[in-house]
């Protein structure tokens, strides 16, 4: 293991996590390039991007590695980075408009970063959950809900600081 590795925490007990490698990021494929047959991003230089162009090339020229992306395998696997929560009476008299904010975040997002991805969006008993491939994203959409709108903003950390929950009422 190497030093950089491990991140010390300050405390009562010294704790140490190791940082564990995203198991969704391809594998062997640090050289050349990879794309997705699902949303056909492009990993190359450990940077996921879309570019259709490049992509139809790679696909003519049969040079790239043919993978699923981490986006993608979350989605498959239903297993979200953020879940976000919005609740309360003004949700319900503005729903609409909400939702709106939030489709667009994600496809800023999308843009950005291909693996930040809104995976579902359902409603339940007066609430909204949101699920993202990415725990940015759903902070991103709880502060844009909360910069719009004001009301309460939680965020809620897992231990590993991978998945995070977040919560907003008005
Ligand atoms: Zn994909």
């Amino acid at each position: 293991m190497k030093k950089k590795d491990i991140q010390y925490i300050k405390g009562d007990k010294l704790k140490h996590f190791v940082k564990v490698n995203d198991p969704y990021l391809p594998k062997g494929s640090r050289h050349g390039v990879s794309i997705c047959k699902g949303c056909h991003a492009i990993y190359k230089e450990k940077k996921w991007f879309i570019d259709e162009e490049l992509y139809k090339t790679n696909i003519k020229k049969k040079t790239a590695r043919i993978v699923t992306c981490p986006a993608c395998l979350k989605i498959e696997d239903n297993f979200p980075s953020g879940v976000v929560t919005l609740g309360g009476g003004f949700l319900k008299n503005h729903e609409d408009e909400i939702l709106n904010l939030v489709r667009n975040e994600g496809e800023r997002s999308l843009r950005d970063n291909p693996l930040e991805r809104i995976m579902s969006i359902n409603k339940n008993k007066g609430r909204i959950n949101i699920q993202t491939t990415n725990e940015k994203l759903a902070q991103k959409i709880g502060k844009a809900v909360y910069k719009a709108y004001s009301g309460e903003l939680e965020y809620k950390w897992s231990e590993d600081d991978k998945f995070v929950r977040v919560n907003w009422n008005r």
